[in-house]
């Protein structure tokens, strides 16, 4: 824990902590060292991680990275980072992201951009980490944590994972509570783990899994020990390789690594068998209004009233405005005038009603497929990350980037990102297992034999 607050201190340029807790990290070790003597240690004894600044931590600032939480200090622990304190990690602070996770490229924080660790080879532009999990991801590959937590609407944990070398696992939907994690899209929103490897993304999910009341949405369901698949023989498996996914102007470095993953699959013993899943290319559209409604809806409970920031009006209405308009980013501001637009009367039926009905569509898409094989492999995301600022002016081309994770999100499915190789520039690049819902440990097997 010591080397790794010196570390969190050394590498404040790249922005990844946006809270440092050291007292609470070395008070934390120090009673893991005490249950360690006793033989009574858990299974994340003394691990120092970071936490993203969406889950709410007892005491600690939380702020979603936006500026209307202000300096809120919540007086409840999320469920999942309360699993990771029970089973004996440390916390090292809270991580950077993408403002209330609405993001791409972990630009829209208020404290500002990650730097990604990564850099091109000969190049000296500074690159995106991803978002949103960019603090995350970023914290985790320049060991700046042993793995951190992070959040996954529409690719926050994979797409980052990629971007950064590392190893990301959004789980089924309902696998891991929501409670106390700032909500976004509640239907799509699960947390997850980034970590350096697939073991370790295993050990860490376990820990952070598991059916809470709180949640309605929480599965009442067992959590399987995820590492223990890990180095399972991935022999006769059927991976399908989704022919929609191969979409134009794919830079061919992307396919490259797909074309790799797929040899290396074959030569573990697993069948290839080409799938169809005609609805992706509406996909990222649905995508587009599903989040966009929910998240208006739910941001509606940032009124200067409760929480951190106020700016007082003559009247409650302009209290309200003037909260909002100091609080928000410009990228949390658009989300909600989408999605009060497709939810108004009058556009609901042509707009949400449609992007759900689509939604349904790729949910039986994904089930066609897995009647015929056991698990998908994609590429992660159309690109290696990016520089800064390239597409902060251009959200479309922002949003293009999730073109292969969202589908995931609206189907509820497991999603694994590692890391697959490096493209001609030295970045890493990722791809993507997607499984059936519930089916983490064939994505862990087989993301073991890829790894
Ligand atoms: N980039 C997507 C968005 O901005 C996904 C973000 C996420 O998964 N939290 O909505």
């Amino acid at each position: 824990t010591q080397a790794h607050v010196e570390a969190v201190e050394a590498a404040r340029a790249l922005n990844a902590y946006v809270l440092e807790t050291p007292e609470k990290a070395l008070d934390m070790a120090k009673a893991s060292d005490a249950r360690r003597a006793k033989g009574a240690a858990g299974p994340l004894d003394g691990a120092p991680l970071g936490i993203k600044d969406l889950f709410c931590t007892e005491g600690v600032r939380s702020t979603a990275c936006s500026k209307i939480l202000g300096d809120f200090k919540p007086t409840y622990e999320s469920t999942v980072t309360s699993h990771l304190w029970r089973d004996g990690a440390v916390m090292l602070g809270k991580l950077n992201m993408d403002e209330f996770a609405m993001g791409s490229s972990n630009e829209t924080s208020a404290f500002g951009p990650v730097v990604n660790p990564w850099m091109a080879e000969g190049g000296n532009a500074k690159l995106t980490p991803g978002g949103s999990s960019g603090g995350s991801a970023a914290a985790v590959a320049a060991e700046l944590c042993l793995g951190a937590t992070a959040t996954d609407t529409g690719g926050s944990i994979r797409q980052p994972a990629a971007f950064t070398g590392t190893v990301g696992i959004k789980p089924t939907y309902g696998r891991c509570s929501r409670w106390g994690v700032v909500a976004f899209a509640s239907s799509l929103d699960q947390a997850g783990p980034i970590a350096r490897t697939v073991e370790d993304a295993a050990i860490l999910l376990k820990s952070m899994c598991g059916h809470d009341p709180k949640d309605s949405t929480s599965l009442p369901v067992d959590t399987p020990d995820f590492a223990a698949h890990v180095g399972r023989s991935v022999k006769g498996l059927r991976i399908g390789v989704p022919k929609e996914y191969r979409v134009d102007g794919m830079p061919p470095e992307i396919d490259a690594i797909w074309e790799k993953g797929i040899a290396w699959l074959k030569e573990a013993g697993c069948e290839i068998v080409e799938v169809s899943l005609p609805h992706t290319k509406y996909a990222l559209p649905a995508y587009y209004i599903v989040a966009p409604a929910e998240a208006s809806s739910n941001l509606a409970r940032y009124d200067g009233m409760r929480y951190g920031l106020r700016v007082d009006g003559s009247n409650l209405t302009e209290t309200y405005e003037g909260s909002r308009a100091a609080g928000f980013g410009a990228e949390v501001k658009r989300r909600i005038l989408i999605g009060t637009y497709v939810l108004s009367a009058g556009y609901y039926d042509a707009y949400y009603l449609k992007a759900l009905k689509v939604r349904r569509r790729i949910a039986d898409d994904f089930d066609q497929a897995f009647q015929k094989v056991d698990a998908l492999l994609t590429p992660t995301a159309p690109s290696a990350a990016f520089s800064l600022g390239q597409k902060s002016d251009d959200p479309v081309a922002m949003y293009l980037n999730d073109i292969f994770t969202v589908t995931v999100n609206l189907a509820g499915l497991p999603g694994l990102s590692l890391p697959a190789g490096l493209d001609s520039n030295g970045l890493p690049l990722g791809l993507q297992l997607i499984g059936r819902a519930l089916d983490e440990g064939t994505v862990f097997s087989l993301a073991g034999a890829l790894e």
